[in-house]
């Protein structure tokens, strides 16, 4: 359901005493009218060493090309009045004047009539003829004539002076990517240096007491710096030249000066982190002294990306992303690319979208515009979107996601059946060769790298084993792995697959008790006795799983209806249950074996699950398809499985 929109839309709205909520439009609006119009810095290059860059400025052809009037072929300049009559029974005699015409010779006799000069392609057509005949409809007639037995058009073979490239036409707007052909055009003119569009300089600064760079030991309560390394690709992705900073603390004073210096060096300044509430106050004192106009928006109608904020200090554009990755990503590639690229005298990037089928429903929150990260697969009428988010802390969902949709504020969602357009985060479509859409296991992995091996790409989209099913029923992908426990026949998977699936029997996990290894409570106990245990122990914790998770049926089996303390934290994962035991945040959760292993926990085995894969027939014979099930039952993929701590079936 969407709602007209109403005037009070476009009004801000005052979210509390820092923040006034700008919509998108707004937030850009301001944001552009505080930059533009400017001047492209550019530089003076020489030809060669422009390849890739844009033009700075537009390109008015100096000469005409080609200079002269020329012959495009081998053969005689004549006047074409002069074979009026000729053909095959009435060929036409032309006397020779004394001069070849080669390239690089003017001309010095004039064709005057009944008379012909020899010309080479290239060479300038001389004065009195309008016509070239080509050498191989002529034959020689004794000293010094040719006879001719076919009559010429006026301007035959001619290329006429500024045919190709006329003088004070424009050959090449400002903004154009120069490659050869560019190159090749600016050449014939005689140019040898272009004014091109310097890349812009974007200093980044990531902020937070808490943020490590890649390379150096995670201390507790840490984390690495995401942002940095982020930003600092997509800008030379967008033609910038990207300096990266660093992390700065959560201090005023380092903050002013660090930002103080990268303006110095650089055409804009790209921050992420501290823009929330309270921090966002330290941001604010700092910009407002660094020039005028300072913050234009801070806190725009975005979801993720509502803490987005955006400054210009004395001409240079000074932003600050959202913190969580996910968040920075978005409202980079939206507000900040088209921005810089403006800037740096760059086309926007066209190939950046594409249109792409939405197979199911994405709710969406009223009032704020949605970016919502997909994984583009083949389907049957062309490209299908999935939405892969996991939350705007997530950042693995990056790697399978090729980009976002975005929804309007003013839809509280957007219907299946939808076609979108997709932002692209890199700079085409990679469609993968095999597409698997249902639960996730860390044992798919293992059994796929060969198919990353041989030039196959895997995409594997986790969206549950019930949503995998329906993916596989609508066709959308090769495989949905599937582990679905069913009441009635106490089997597993079969009872679930409709027609046109079939099963692939997969492997079987092991779920079980964790706990810290030499935690009294629990050592050398089976599972019901554990659990029992735990229960005794008013001071004892547990971590939950979510409702509807295959591991939840089992927790609350052995529960038996208890609801001891712990047993509403329900976390969404196996490795999130034995990271919450190993931190001391529980002291007992269940997972599959692998990851308590992983993670150096106690395990106290349970039940054995079985994780199968529904196969859609109809795609059986794709080459990729059978790679999987050949990578599947080969003795590699096996022992791997069996080293992680699986059981192939
Ligand atoms: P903040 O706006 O500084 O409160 O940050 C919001 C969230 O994003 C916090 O969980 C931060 O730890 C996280 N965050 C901030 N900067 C980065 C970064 N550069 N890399 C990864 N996470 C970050
Ligand atoms: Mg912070």
């Amino acid at each position: 359901m969407t709602r007209t929109p109403s005037p009070k839309d476009r009004e801000p709205v005052d979210q509390d005493q820092f923040l006034i909520i700008l919509s998108r439009e707004e937030a850009l609006a301001r944001f552009e009218a505080a930059l533009f119009p400017r001047a492209v810095p550019s530089e003076r290059w020489a030809l060669a060493d422009a390849l890739g860059c844009a033009l700075a400025e537009d390109i008015v052809a100096p000469i005409d090309v080609p200079p002269f009037d020329r012959s495009n072929v081998d053969g005689f300049a004549v006047r074409s009045a002069d074979l009026a009559s000729a053909g095959e029974t009435t060929p036409v005699r032309m006397m020779l004047n004394d001069e070849v015409i080669a390239c690089g010779t003017a001309p010095t006799r004039p064709v005057l009539s009944g008379t012909a000069t020899s010309i080479a392609t290239g060479g300038p057509v001389p004065r009195g003829a309008d016509a070239i005949v080509m050498v191989e409809h002529t034959q020689p007639a004794g000293t010094r004539a040719i006879e001719i037995r076919r009559a010429a058009s006026p301007g035959q073979f001619v290329s006429y002076a500024g045919s190709d490239i006329a003088r004070g036409e424009v050959l090449l707007r400002a903004g154009t990517i120069i490659g050869s052909r560019e190159i090749g055009m600016l050449a014939a003119c005689g140019i040898a240096q272009v004014a091109v569009a310097r890349p812009l300089r974007v200093a980044i600064i990531s902020t937070g007491d808490e943020l490590v760079q890649p390379g150096s030991p995670l201390r507790p309560a840490a984390i690495y710096d995401t942002n940095g390394a982020i930003v600092t690709a997509a800008i030379s992705e967008n033609g910038g030249e990207a300096i990266f900073l660093g992390a700065v603390p959560d201090d005023e004073a380092q903050l002013e000066s660090a930002m103080r210096s990268a303006l110095q060096i650089s055409d804009m300044l790209v921050l992420s982190g501290g823009t929330s509430k309270g921090a966002g106050d330290v941001t604010h004192r700092i910009i407002a002294r660094l020039g005028k106009p300072g913050i234009v928006a801070h806190g725009v109608a975005l979801k993720p990306g509502k803490p987005l904020c955006l400054a210009v200090c004395d001409g240079k554009p000074v932003v600050i992303l959202p913190g969580f990755p996910t968040s920075a990503m978005f409202t980079f590639h939206d507000m900040i690319v088209p921005v810089l690229r403006r800037m740096a005298g760059l086309p926007p990037r066209l190939d950046a979208k594409v249109s792409a089928r939405i197979p199911v429903r994405i709710a969406s929150e009223l009032g704020r515009t949605e970016f919502v990260m997909v994984s583009l697969v083949e389907g049957a009428d062309g490209l299908i979107a999935y939405p892969t988010g996991k939350g705007s802390g997530a950042i693995t969902s990056f790697a399978q996601a090729d980009g976002f949709l975005r929804i309007d504020a003013l839809a509280d969602q957007m219907p299946a059946g939808t076609d979108a357009e997709v932002t692209l985060f890199t700079p085409h479509v990679r469609v993968p060769d095999l597409v698997i859409v249902g639960s996730h296991c860390t044992g798919l992995d293992l059994v796929t790298a060969p198919l990353a091996r041989a030039g196959l790409s895997v995409r594997s989209i986790a969206v549950g084993s019930l949503g995998g099913l329906a993916a596989a029923r609508r066709g959308e992908c090769d495989f949905a792995p599937i582990h679905l426990f069913d009441d009635k026949t106490e089997t597993y998977n079969t009872p679930y697959l409709t027609d046109g699936l079939e099963l692939v029997p997969g492997w079987r996990r092991m779920q079980g008790i964790v706990f810290r290894k030499g935690d009294a409570r629990f050592e050398g106990l089976g599972a019901e006795a554990a659990v029992r245990a735990a229960l005794a122990d008013p001071a004892c914790i547990m971590v939950n799983r979510n409702q509807g998770a295959g591991t939840r049926i089992l927790i609350d089996r052995l529960l038996a209806g208890a609801k001891p303390d712990g047993y509403w934290n329900q976390p969404r994962s196996h490795n999130a249950v034995a990271a919450a035991v190993a931190q001391h945040r529980a002291d007992w959760g269940m997972t599959i074996a692998p990851v308590a292993h992983a993670s150096d926990l106690g395990f106290i085995p349970f039940a054995e699950e079985h994780y199968d894969f529904a196969l859609v027939s109809a795609r059986k014979q794709r080459a990729a398809v059978q790679a999987f099930l050949d990578a599947l039952a080969s003795e590699e993929g096996r022992a791997a499985l069996e080293r992680a701590g699986f059981r192939p079936a």
